[in-house]
């Protein structure tokens, strides 16, 4: 089965009652025939009938051995982080989500495990920043705003090489766009609050592993620490992966000549989007995805904080909000708002220009969404000469 049907039919048809959309199966605990025999369900923090579904359906698209779900992303992170212990290093890309950075920096590093960020969209950099701690890889590829790539293969072989794990966050891609497994990662964490349900309806996380030890260890710290998926807002991620593959499709073609169009705008500096060849790691992104994905990122010439306001604040069609993924677009200045907890020097060092402005490209009309951006940026004032339409 290619991955757009598997992505309606590994949602197995309810066996009690032929119940065509999986039941929201809102109950705490399971009636046993006897102690220790019962249906498979003893208490939903361990595991609950329509919680599973989600569970096995992201397992199956992403090619692993087990699959989680938590209440959040942050939760499935958090889980994750709690294979490690004191004493252990992990290597995270540089620009990383900035809960991560704070759940790595303020939380863990408290636990005796330190983080250590590193620019891993250059291979040689993550070879020479091994040390024998090192117990786990940590990538997004790409990351967000900047859309850098890693090369995840490349890197999964070096971490083989060296006993580490590691670790891919797949939530600007989803499966459906790229799956580290095949290219050698072991665990793969899920934003599903984004791409995967995409209603920005909902909050949760997601976890696939790649072994069985890997999933007794999960499913241990899912249960022990009980920050589970409840089961309407499971019911609401299938519901939503349902129709990832033509939401995603119509987001990246948006997402593709949005680039385009900014690329050639006079006001425009930077474009950070992997599906334009001018992109540093473009040819890393064509190997290892499928479509660039729907986040676009730019910036302005004239770089500061005051006019890319200027322009989130002018939007109509683009609500400005923080989150991405779901249909309707949105934007965000990461400056000021997702990014704003993360240090100057971890911005600057990342390459994060002051003006960089995020888009979240929905599945409106193309040329209604440009034409949102146009009137934007026509708020600027440009110089003589490269003056637009008239201001609203
Ligand atoms: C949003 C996000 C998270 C955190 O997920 P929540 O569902 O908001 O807890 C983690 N990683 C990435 C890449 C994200 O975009």
């Amino acid at each position: 089965m290619k991955i757009a049907t598997q992505l309606l039919h590994s949602i197995p048809v309810d066996e009690l009652t032929g119940a065509i959309s999986v039941p929201i199966y809102q109950t705490s605990t399971f009636v046993q025939e006897s102690p220790g025999i019962n249906k498979g369900f003893e208490f939903s923090r361990a595991n609950n009938p329509t919680r599973k579904v989600l569970e096995n359906l992201i397992c199956s698209l992403e090619e692993g051995h087990a699959g989680f779900a938590f209440a959040s992303g942050m939760a499935a992170i958090d889980a994750v982080m709690k294979l490690l212990k004191t004493g252990d290093e992990i290597m995270a890309v540089e620009d990383t989500y900035g809960g991560i950075f704070q759940m790595f920096q303020h939380m863990f590093e408290r636990f005796g495990i330190k983080a250590n960020f590193v620019d891993t969209s250059n291979t040689d950099k993550v070879l020479a920043a091994i040390t024998p701690n090192t117990k786990m890889i940590w990538l997004e590829s790409p990351t967000n705003p900047t859309l850098r790539i890693s090369d995840i293969k490349s890197i999964s072989k070096i971490a083989k090489q060296h006993n580490i794990l590691l670790v891919v966050d797949n939530t600007l891609c989803t499966p459906l766009l790229q799956q580290p497994m095949p290219l050698g990662a072991d665990i793969i964490i899920h934003s599903a609050t984004k791409y995967l349900a995409g209603h920005t309806d909902v909050i949760a996380g997601l976890v696939v592993v790649n072994s069985k030890s890997l999933a007794d260890q999960l499913r241990f710290n899912q249960n022990i620490s009980g920050s589970i998926l409840s089961p309407f807002e499971a019911w609401l991620t299938i519901r939503g992966i349902e129709t990832l593959s033509l939401r995603l499709d119509k987001q990246c073609s948006n997402a593709m000549a949005i680039a385009t169009w900014l690329a050639a705008h006079p006001a425009v500096d930077k474009v950070f989007y992997p599906g334009l060849s001018t992109h540093k790691n473009h040819h890393i992104a064509r190997k290892q995805q499928k479509q660039y994905g729907a986040l676009v990122s730019f910036s302005l010439k004239n770089d500061n904080i005051k006019n890319a306001i200027r322009v989130v604040n002018a939007t109509k069609l683009f609500k400005l909000a923080e989150s991405f993924g779901g249909v309707k677009s949105m934007l965000d200045h990461p400056t000021t708002m997702t990014h704003r907890n993360i240090p100057e020097e971890f911005r600057k060092k990342s390459g994060l220009p002051d003006s960089c402005i995020r888009l979240s490209v929905g599945i409106e009309d193309a040329e209604d969404l440009i034409n949102d951006l146009k009137q934007a940026l026509d708020k600027l004032n440009l110089p003589a000469g490269k003056q637009m339409t008239v201001l609203q």
